[in-house]
């Protein structure tokens, strides 16, 4: 079966230093896969290639079988979207106009498109509905990751790239986020989630790859990634 994306030697390079070698990996149609590794691992220079935000050195990515040399707004009305580890939301418009940004790539979508999109979104997070004209810079935390998330819903994407979503967030909060997580695939989206939080990414993912000085050094089932000795000594050690 061919997969939804599928990244073949994906190598990024940052002036002379290499900072991604040659990575690897597939993302089925419905799956969620993580990619778990330490700070500087290269996890965000990955989904930005991914993403074409930043030009590959080697390799290529395909998505859906074809490789998409367009520009990065095609990519998202193809159904690829990225929610960046700052967020990067507009602080200074409200929630709702926030979200009508996210659905600007599908410009038949305005009037009673938009609303049925923007509907779907406030009824998969309440708590933004009730903030719809809420700033967003006066979110909380994890009421600006779940706006952030909103907004890529907006423009239906089939592969959902999450960079860190549990960055800076309470306990209780990154469960509720993970909860909305293993929600968009139960709709059928699929989810590449990177993440410093292993025990919470390995518990929601179906594949898992572990990647470490720009190296996917291990792959395999997240089930059975959480009991491999290395990555338990290494990341789910404490706690
Ligand atoms: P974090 O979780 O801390 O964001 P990460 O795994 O996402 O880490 P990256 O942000 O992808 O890691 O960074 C990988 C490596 O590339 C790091 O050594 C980083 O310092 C370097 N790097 C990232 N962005 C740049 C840049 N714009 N110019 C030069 N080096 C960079």
């Amino acid at each position: 079966m061919s997969a939804l994306l599928e990244v073949r030697g994906l190598s990024v390079d940052y002036g002379k230093v290499r900072a991604l070698h040659e990575a690897s990996l597939r993302v089925e149609a419905g799956r969620i896969a993580t990619v778990i590794g330490p700070n500087g691992a290269g996890k965000s220079t990955l989904l930005n290639a991914i993403m074409g935000v930043l030009p590959a050195a080697a390799g290529e990515v395909l998505f859906e079988g074809r490789n998409r040399h367009g520009a990065i707004e095609s990519r998202v009305a193809e159904g690829l979207c990225l929610v960046p580890e700052k967020r990067e939301l507009f602080a200074s418009m409200t929630v709702e106009d926030n979200l009508l940004l996210g659905g600007y790539v599908h410009l038949d979508w305005r009037g009673r498109g938009w609303t049925k999109a923007r509907d779907e979104v406030f009824a998969l997070f309440p708590r933004l509905a009730e903030r719809r004209t809420q700033l967003a810079g006066t979110l909380s935390g994890g009421e600006r990751q779940m706006l952030a998330i909103g907004r890529a819903l907006m423009s239906r994407p089939r592969l959902l790239m999450l960079d860190e979503p549990s960055l800076g967030l309470a306990p209780l909060v990154v469960r509720e986020i993970f909860h909305i997580i293993a929600g968009l695939r139960e709709r059928g989206v699929a989810i590449l989630l990177v993440e410093q939080n292993a025990r919470a990414a390995l518990q929601v993912a179906d594949e898992a790859h572990v990647l470490e000085n720009g190296r996917i050094g291990l792959s395999g089932p997240a089930a059975t990634l959480m009991h491999d000795p290395r990555v338990v000594a290494t990341y789910l050690g404490l706690g």
